[in-house]
């Protein structure tokens, strides 16, 4: 986990404050509620990275709980890739709970609330009680069936039950207060009739708790002591506490809900109902398509935990919600890789170079530090050879004096290797460069000790031996939206914000030490950036995703543009 922040955020304040008043810190117990209906994207990190480092700080147990109250969008595949993000990031949940665990509980106290006339089945159509429902400065009207007897409501609340209605005939409302100025209050909806099959409970039931019975509820049957919710959910606080009001018995926990603002990341969307429609419009190839801010993208495109965890630890809780800027995020990935992912070779746009006076059977092989930033990463052994690849921009004919690559009469290092000058070049009928011909100082090799080898020139390329090289399929990725924030237009469905350019598939040569890559092993290919193995690899062909560039280039490109 990352170092202990020294300020508070205002969440825990509120702990602060209530463990002040009397609240026992092992009486603290937080949990993480997402809907089974899509996989967690990198807001909802920012949800678990609360909710879990709270329960890290105060040594307090954090549920998991899903909120799966609507069959007709919620699979046990979400389930499960939910779990397996959680558990990726790092967390551990003390117990995974479920609202349908709750589905007889909630059922019972249901009953509890039309006994004592607090709640009534409403048979109108859901556009006659819209019609009823008025406006933010004007009252709503009573529905027809406000006043129906307590065994009416019973009688018809069990047919519902009994599965003897059909959908949208009746729901069950709460009797609270048609006036009130918060329009949530005024009868709010209870359960509604869904003939459908729940992941878990099956043809069980056919009427479902609606959110805002549920989960305050079933923050109280779990005792929860803070239950933290983003914004949109602040209106909610009112009933939230009425519904509490209805169950809670002295001496228990009752649960506070607290609200902080969604963290939006530019260059994408963050909700589970849009990365859906890009998963079903083919516009990705997958949930966890390296394009995709979900959890599971993001770490098939090389993201690591730590970088996540840091991201979210660097942009905290907010009470007001902004636009994070992705480069932020690259940042952190780029950062953590740095220290820890190995240094390789690769030439993703080659250029063939021979040595005119290095002997045609000869090869070496030459020691290459792992990461220069820790001894104890070690040394491998990269091949050298009369024929190499270099990448085609690091080569030009002419060019002037703060060119410090290759040109025409010029020298370079070949990284670990030696110093070499370009002779003459080759070109084909249409004028393209390809191939280069050079000498190299047999003398000046890398960590020789020899003067020549401590020779200073300006540039230092990567380079592979073209017989040892490795094929390898590079994905090359750009943003997915070519617009900032492609879901907050008006008059433009965030779909056609969609960057048609988003994928670039290459083949590129890598040192034959990456034949032994994993999947999910992360390098940085030298002076290019950081690369990670592909699940899509197989036996004859390994699969590159760039995870990010050494540098923030894409800034650069805004900037001028
Ligand atoms: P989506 O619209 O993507 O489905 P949601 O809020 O409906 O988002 P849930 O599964 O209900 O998704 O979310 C679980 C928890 O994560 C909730 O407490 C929610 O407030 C929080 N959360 C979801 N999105 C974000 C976000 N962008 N930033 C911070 N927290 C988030
Ligand atoms: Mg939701």
């Amino acid at each position: 986990m990352s170092e202990e922040r020294v300020s508070l955020n205002f969440l825990e304040h509120i702990i602060e404050e209530d463990l002040e008043k009397g609240y026992q810190k092992a009486q603290l117990r937080f949990r993480f509620p997402p809907e089974p209906n899509g996989y967690l994207h990198i807001g909802h990190a920012s949800s678990i990275c609360l909710n879990f480092g709270l329960g890290l700080k105060y040594g307090a147990p954090v549920n998991l709980r899903f909120d799966d109250t609507n069959p007709a969008k919620e699979e046990q595949e979400f389930v499960d890739a939910i779990k397996r993000d959680v558990e990726w990031l790092g967390y551990q949940w003390d117990t995974e709970r479920y609202a349908s665990d709750y589905f007889d509980q909630l059922y019972d106290w249901a009953v509890l609330l039309i006994e004592q006339g607090k709640a009534y089945i409403d048979s109108q159509s859901s556009e006659d009680m819209a019609k009823q429902k008025g406006t933010p400065t004007e009252a709503g009207s009573e529905s027809p069936f406000r006043n129906r007897s307590v065994e009416e409501n019973l009688a018809l609340f069990e047919g519902m039950k009994a599965g003897k209605f059909e959908e949208g005939t009746h729901v069950l409302r709460a009797k609270i207060d048609m006036a009130s100025s918060n329009m949530l209050m005024r009868d709010p909806i209870m359960y509604r009739i869904l003939h459908k099959a729940h992941h878990r409970t099956n043809t069980d039931w056919c009427i479902y708790p609606m959110y805002d019975w549920t989960h305050g509820e079933s923050d109280y049957i779990e005792q929860v002591s803070h239950s933290f919710c983003t914004l949109e959910f602040a209106m909610h606080r009112e009933l939230y506490n009425w519904f509490l009001d209805q169950v809670y018995e002295e001496g228990n926990m009752r649960p506070k809900q607290r609200e902080f603002a969604r963290r939006n990341l530019s260059h994408t969307v963050v909700s589970k109902r849009k990365l859906l429609q890009l998963v079903e419009g083919n516009v990705v190839s997958s949930w966890d398509d390296p394009r995709m801010p979900t959890i599971s993208g993001l770490r098939r495109r090389g993201y690591t935990p730590e970088s996540i965890r840091n991201f979210a630890d660097t942009i905290g809780i907010a009470k007001r919600e902004n636009l994070i800027d992705v480069s932020l995020l690259e940042f952190h990935v780029r950062d953590h890789l740095n220290k820890v992912a190995p240094r390789v070779m690769g030439v993703l746009n080659p250029l063939k170079i021979v040595l005119t006076n290095y002997p045609e059977e000869q090869e070496e092989w030459l020691d290459a530090e792992n990461n220069p930033g820790d001894e104890a990463a070690g040394f491998r052994k990269v091949p050298f050879s009369r024929e190499l690849y270099i990448e085609k921009e690091d080569f030009k004919e002419e060019a002037n004096r703060k060119f410090f690559r290759l040109k025409l009469g010029g020298e370079v290092r070949l990284k670990n290797g030696y110093i070499i000058k370009a002779e003459s070049c080759t070109k084909d009928t249409n004028g393209n460069i390809i191939e280069v011909q050079c000498t190299y100082d047999p003398k000046s090799k890398s960590g020789s000790g020899s003067e020549e080898s401590l020779r200073k020139v300006k540039g230092t390329l990567h380079w592979v031996s073209i017989k040892h090289a490795l094929e390898a399929e590079i994905r090359l990725y750009d943003r997915l939206f070519t617009d900032e924030s492609p879901d907050t237009h008006k008059d433009k469905d965030f779909m056609e914000f969609v960057n048609p350019d988003s994928l670039e598939v290459i083949t590129g040569y890598l040192e034959p030490s990456l034949k032994n890559a994993r999947i999910e092993d992360r390098v940085q290919f030298q002076r290019i950036g950081y690369f990670c193995v592909d699940p899509d690899t197989t036996s004859e062909k390994i699969v590159f995703n760039k995870t990010v560039g050494l540098r923030d280039t894409w800034a650069k490109i805004t900037q001028s543009s």
